[in-house]
């Protein structure tokens, strides 16, 4: 027997229509590529998507079309957005920040018949049109005003494109299952490659990561999304905000310590969410400048670790709740946040610190296990440590034209590539990434542990683990480190901090200093170049193991 319920697919387009019809004056105000801040609201924002789907029909855009977009967060991004998959086209973010063959190697994988650009990416746009040779047209995210001289032949002004349509269309309708938007991996090993997010996995992954204990976003509340929207489908926040009503502040170009706070004040921003590199531009601002956001109330941490260090500050010296969060690109991204449940909720100090380290609890949608190298399941004791394998319907199945082959277990698990514990509770942690982690004498230690406890130490602003050869042990751990501004702590001062604070064979063997920490185009500590830079280090302890 069936249920008597409507056939409603999930499309992503019911959620701008939901947000104009009961939050149409919610506002987005966004910091503009060229400068000055703009503000729209939910009810011009879908008119706008109305006519860019009308202006992509009269470009002859049609249903599985996929256009690239090169861009900021602003609204022009989001009208991009709901535009292309109002029609059932798909929206292709690509980070600029990768190296421009990889950005034309992705273009062209996902054959993207469009670009739409914001002004800083034109010169890039231009050096790379001749390798692009499915792209048919670059449309520039400006006014007529800004337009700048280019070489673009197919260049179009998306002001005025948009202003030539009336906005009188009516959104296609089609399986909710349709691909909506598409983001590629950074692609570490190998080349990127593409995961395709549909309507469906969108719709249900957004209502599952708005709730109280997830992102928890309200109508009564602004939320400023920090992270890129190209960076693993935008944390979602581009659905997740419409749909329950939340402002948007959308902070353009800007990452910045100093633009940062400012959108956070101007937009009386009350929940952001970005990578803790961000957090640490912003901390070091707050603290340089003597300044306090006043409405900020929660922010929301993810993408790589979140040191304890700056849980605490925010928490201690400026009042504001951090929640942080693990997800993948895969995973549409959200795959765990660590907000505290009833079991938790009075801790306070370290004991609450200590809670806070971990990645949190599951939401509905998606299940996790950890599991030995045969796939065996492990406890969930919060000890015993594992492969990281989750399932759920926004979690990849596959990647875009089966590139990396079969990817899903028999039990229809995705292997995260994760180390992770999960304790009685539910609350998960990464000890690391599989291949980050370091093999000393057949058990592993965690880098990402001894590079949260390094960073406490206060003259240290960046710490980095990685593994480094030895003959008895195989490997050991070289702790490299960034200090603060005008400190010059000796390697001892850093060590004596970090121990009895774990185990006497996680002490890193030795400490070496650096200007900079390369980080990848997502923000995440680059080991693979620390792993490089150090291929010819040697312990110090090594000659006697020989
Ligand atoms: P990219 O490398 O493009 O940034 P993802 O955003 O998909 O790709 O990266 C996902 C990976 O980032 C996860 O598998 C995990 O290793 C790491 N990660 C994300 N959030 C956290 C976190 N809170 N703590 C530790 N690692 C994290």
């Amino acid at each position: 027997m069936l249920g008597l319920m409507q056939d409603w697919p999930l499309l992503i387009h019911r959620i701008i229509d939901h947000a104009a019809n009961n939050h149409g004056s919610q506002t987005i105000l966004s910091r503009s590529v060229e400068g000055p801040l703009h503000t729209t609201t939910y009810a011009d924002l879908r008119t706008n998507a109305l006519k860019v789907a009308q202006a992509l029909e009269r470009h002859g855009v049609k249903y599985g079309d996929r256009a690239a977009t090169l861009a900021w967060n602003t609204w022009r991004h989001l009208e991009v957005w709901y535009g292309l998959t109002g029609i059932g086209a798909i929206y292709h973010t690509v980070n600029p920040r990768l190296f421009p063959d990889q950005i034309a190697y992705i273009i062209n994988h996902a054959e993207s018949r469009l670009i739409f650009v914001d002004l800083t990416f034109v010169p890039l746009v231009e050096a790379l049109i001749d390798k692009l040779p499915h792209v048919e047209a670059v449309i520039i995210l400006t006014g007529s005003e800004h337009m700048p001289e280019t070489t673009l032949e197919n260049a179009v002004c998306y002001e005025d494109w948009i202003a030539a349509e009336d906005g009188d269309f009516a959104w296609k309708s089609f399986d909710e299952n349709t691909a909506a938007g598409m983001c590629y991996t950074s692609g570490t090993t190998g080349n990127p490659k593409g995961v395709v997010y549909s309507h469906r996995s969108n719709v249900l992954h957004s209502m599952a990561s708005t709730a109280p204990d997830m992102l928890g976003i309200a109508a009564a509340d602004n939320v400023m999304p920090v992270v890129p929207m190209f960076h693993a489908n935008g944390w979602s926040l581009a659905f997740s905000c419409p749909l329950t009503g939340g402002g948007m502040v959308m902070p353009g170009a800007g990452m910045d310590g100093a633009s940062v706070y400012e959108m956070l004040e101007t937009g009386k921003v009350t929940i952001t969410a970005a990578v803790p590199t961000v957090w640490l531009m912003l901390l070091q601002y707050l603290e340089k400048e003597q300044k306090r956001p006043t409405t900020l109330k929660k922010v929301i941490i993810g993408g790589s670790a979140c040191p304890r260090a700056m849980t605490k500050t925010f928490q201690d010296v400026y009042g504001i709740d951090v929640i942080h969060a693990w997800g993948m690109t895969e995973m549409s991204p959200l795959g765990s946040l660590c907000s505290l449940k009833p079991a938790y909720a009075g801790l306070t100090g370290d004991a609450k610190l200590d809670v806070q380290e971990k990645q949190g609890f599951a939401p509905f949608s998606v299940e996790m296990k950890i599991t030995d190298d045969d796939g065996n399941d492990l406890p969930w004791d919060g000890k015993t440590f594992g492969r990281l394998k989750v399932r759920g319907p926004a979690i990849s199945k596959a990647y875009f034209k089966g590139e990396g082959g079969e990817i899903l277990d028999a039990d229809g698990y995705f292997d995260t590539s994760d180390v992770a514990t999960i304790d009685p509770e539910g609350y998960m942690q990464i000890t690391d990434r599989a291949k980050d982690v370091i093999k000393s004498g057949g058990e592993w230690i965690s880098s990402i542990d001894l590079e949260n406890l390094a960073v406490g130490h206060p003259d240290v602003a960046e710490a980095a683990v990685i593994g480094v050869a030895h003959p008895k042990w195989d490997e050991r751990p070289l702790l490299i480190i960034v200090r603060c501004e005008g400190a010059d702590p000796d390697p001892a001062s850093i060590l004596d901090f970090m121990a009895g604070k774990i185990a006497k064979w996680w002490m890193p063997d030795a400490v070496a200093f650096v200007d900079e920490i390369p980080h990848t185009a997502t923000g995440k500590i680059k080991k693979t170049a620390l792993r490089e830079q150090f291929a010819d280090y040697r312990l110090p302890n090594t000659d006697a193991a020989e």
